[in-house]
């Protein structure tokens, strides 16, 4: 094609009229305009005459249309002409069609990366993704998994049936898979009859067994292939990241053997790579993994549930519990989530955070005028094993602006962790004693206490474990052995309290027996913050 200065059209050849349609006649005096595409923008054809003005020769593959409207690409090379004086006076335009070409380099880049009998993934695109996804997990704390999946039987039919048949049947099995499963997770073809799944953003080690039981589900009803029905099984083999494995690599070799090991189960069969620690490990890593962010993320609150004196009715003290409510998994209790603080070390930044919330409501309360009872705060091993973790309480509360002194601070310990370094607790919680601080056993009578150094321990609380107050009403043992401990703190000279105290009749006894103090859905359970003026108030001990 050749133009004036202007860009008018003064010439085409015949290949021009081949590859455009446009026939010599209809273009003459018009510009190449007529072949725009809609897909460059303007910036593209002013950068390009820019350039062209400036007298350079310009190369670009261009996106084209045809006369009939289709797409083309061209690549293009456009000359300037200069007659004598310098002055560009024609604009030669020389290109090819490379239509073709793109598609072959798209359709290898494809190839590459996709199984052509079924159009899915393949392993080399299927490890990219997965790594990809492993490191999204990473960031965001959630599990991903990948499960391996053969077909049982598929040789025979691809034996009996011919290969057309195996591979129509190959390829209504890649269409059932992929419906299955959720459009962002990936299912791969590998060798012959095995596919690979990969599962994102996971909750929990549930979700995996959910899909493959629907996986299964989906390969149950019969095939029709070369006019016959075919029912095939799956034996899947999963690995779960972080359990098993952190490198693409690694999860695929343990989701293989663990194909392996379903396989040699029998036909249908579907194992995970670490069976055995699965059931218990899954919720737990899961709940490790989102622990790690629940305190940044705020979703660590405190609930406070009263102590009372028997004596006078009075609340002395508030035992501050910790709560944690994850977006997804709701209420977590306690007993779940706290011995995986514990296991983690989590504990101890946990457990400052608890202190230092506790200490400030209770300052809180006293400048709205709440005053006459202590906050108790649950300690764990973690925290009494570190050598400073004295000075590291006095160091909060001096921060929280509370005085350790006056009653304002109790700390609950067990006995199997007071027993567990005697010395060391001795000391370090003399110094706390010294400081004003109040020092209780929690959970007594379920640890192994010897005697003889309860009375080493600078304590002055008993807490009577809620086991042997459940059926104080009916069981003489457990009568007997809350005698014996009451027994036990009236000559050491310690308080003793109750815990989980739910019934008048439980009461009626403590009350008899002499016991200090009680702790229980009776009086109250534990509340948000909020709600404690009107609980402190209102506690009552049924008479
Ligand atoms: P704990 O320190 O012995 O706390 C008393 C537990 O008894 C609490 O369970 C409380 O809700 C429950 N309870 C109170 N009254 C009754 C009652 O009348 N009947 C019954 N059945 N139960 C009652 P929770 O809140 O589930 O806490 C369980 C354990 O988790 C605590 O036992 C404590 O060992 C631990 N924990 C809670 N918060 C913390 C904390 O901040 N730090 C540490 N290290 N441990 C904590
Ligand atoms: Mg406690
Ligand atoms: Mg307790």
């Amino acid at each position: 094609m050749v133009t004036d200065a202007g860009g008018r059209i003064e010439y085409v050849n015949a290949a021009f009229e081949a590859v455009t349609g446009w026939r010599r006649e209809e273009v003459l005096g018009r510009t190449p305009a007529i072949l725009r595409s809609g897909l460059h923008d303007e910036g593209f054809y002013r950068r390009l005459w820019t350039r062209l003005r400036a007298g350079e020769a310009v190369r670009e593959v261009f996106a084209n249309r045809r006369r009939d409207g289709s797409l083309y690409h061209e690549d293009k090379t456009i000359t300037p002409v200069r007659d004598a004086t310098g002055r560009i006076t024609h604009f030669v335009s020389t290109g090819r069609d490379v239509t073709e070409h793109l598609r072959d380099r798209e359709r290898l880049a494809f190839l590459a990366h996709h199984d052509p009998l079924t159009g899915l993934p393949n392993r080399v695109l299927l490890l990219e993704r997965l790594g990809q996804s492993l490191a999204r997990a990473r960031r965001h704390g959630r599990g991903a998994a990948v499960l391996l999946l053969d077909l049982d039987g598929f040789k025979v039919v691809n034996d009996s049936l011919g290969h057309s048949a195996g591979d129509a049947l190959l390829r209504e099995a890649a269409r059932r898979l992929r419906a299955a499963v959720r459009d962002d997770d990936t299912v791969a073809r590998f060798a012959g009859d095995e596919f690979a799944l990969l599962l994102e953003d996971l909750a929990a080690a549930g979700d995996v067994e959910r899909v493959a039981a629907k996986v299964r589900r989906a390969l149950e009803p019969p095939f029709e292939v070369a006019g016959r029905e075919v029912s095939l099984s799956a034996s899947l083999g999963a690995a779960l990241h972080p359990l098993d494995g952190d490198a693409p690599e690694d999860l695929l070799r343990c989701a293989s053997t663990a194909l392996h090991r379903a396989r040699a189960g029998g036909r249908g069969g579907f194992r995970f790579y670490a069976a055995e620690m699965r059931a218990r490990s899954d919720r737990r890593l899961d709940l490790e993994s989102r622990l790690r962010h629940a305190l940044d993320r705020g979703e660590l609150e405190l609930h406070y549930q009263p102590q009372v004196r028997l004596a006078d009715g009075r609340v002395t003290c508030l035992e501050a519990l910790l709560r944690w409510t994850h977006p997804v998994l709701g209420r977590v209790p306690p007993g779940e989530f706290v011995p995986v603080l514990e296991e983690t070390g989590l504990i101890v930044p946990v457990g400052e955070w608890v202190l230092a919330t506790a200490c400030r409501q209770l300052r809180a309360w006293r400048e709205a005028g709440l005053t006459g009872f202590a906050v108790a705060v649950n300690v764990s091993g973690a925290q009494l094993a570190r050598p400073a973790f004295a000075e590291e309480v006095l160091a909060v509360l001096a921060r929280e602006g509370v005085p350790p002194g006056g009653g304002c601070l109790e700390l609950e310990l067990t006995e199997s962790l007071l027993m567990a370094d005697v010395e060391a607790s001795a000391a370090r919680l003399a110094r706390l004693r010294e400081a004003g601080v109040r020092i209780a056993v929690d959970d007594f009578g379920t640890g192994h206490s010897s005697l003889a150094y309860l009375k080493r321990l600078p304590i002055q609380v008993l807490k009577i474990d809620r086991s042997f107050v459940a059926d104080l009403h009916r069981d003489p043992d457990d009568r007997a052995i809350v005698r014996a401990i009451l027994a036990l703190g009236r000559s050491l000279g310690l308080e003793v309290l109750a815990e989980g105290v739910e019934r008048r009749e439980q009461l009626e006894f403590l009350r008899r027996e002499g016991c200090d103090a009680m702790q229980g859905y009776l009086v109250s359970p534990p509340v948000p913050a909020e709600a404690l003026p009107r609980v402190v108030a209102t506690a009552r001990l049924p008479s």
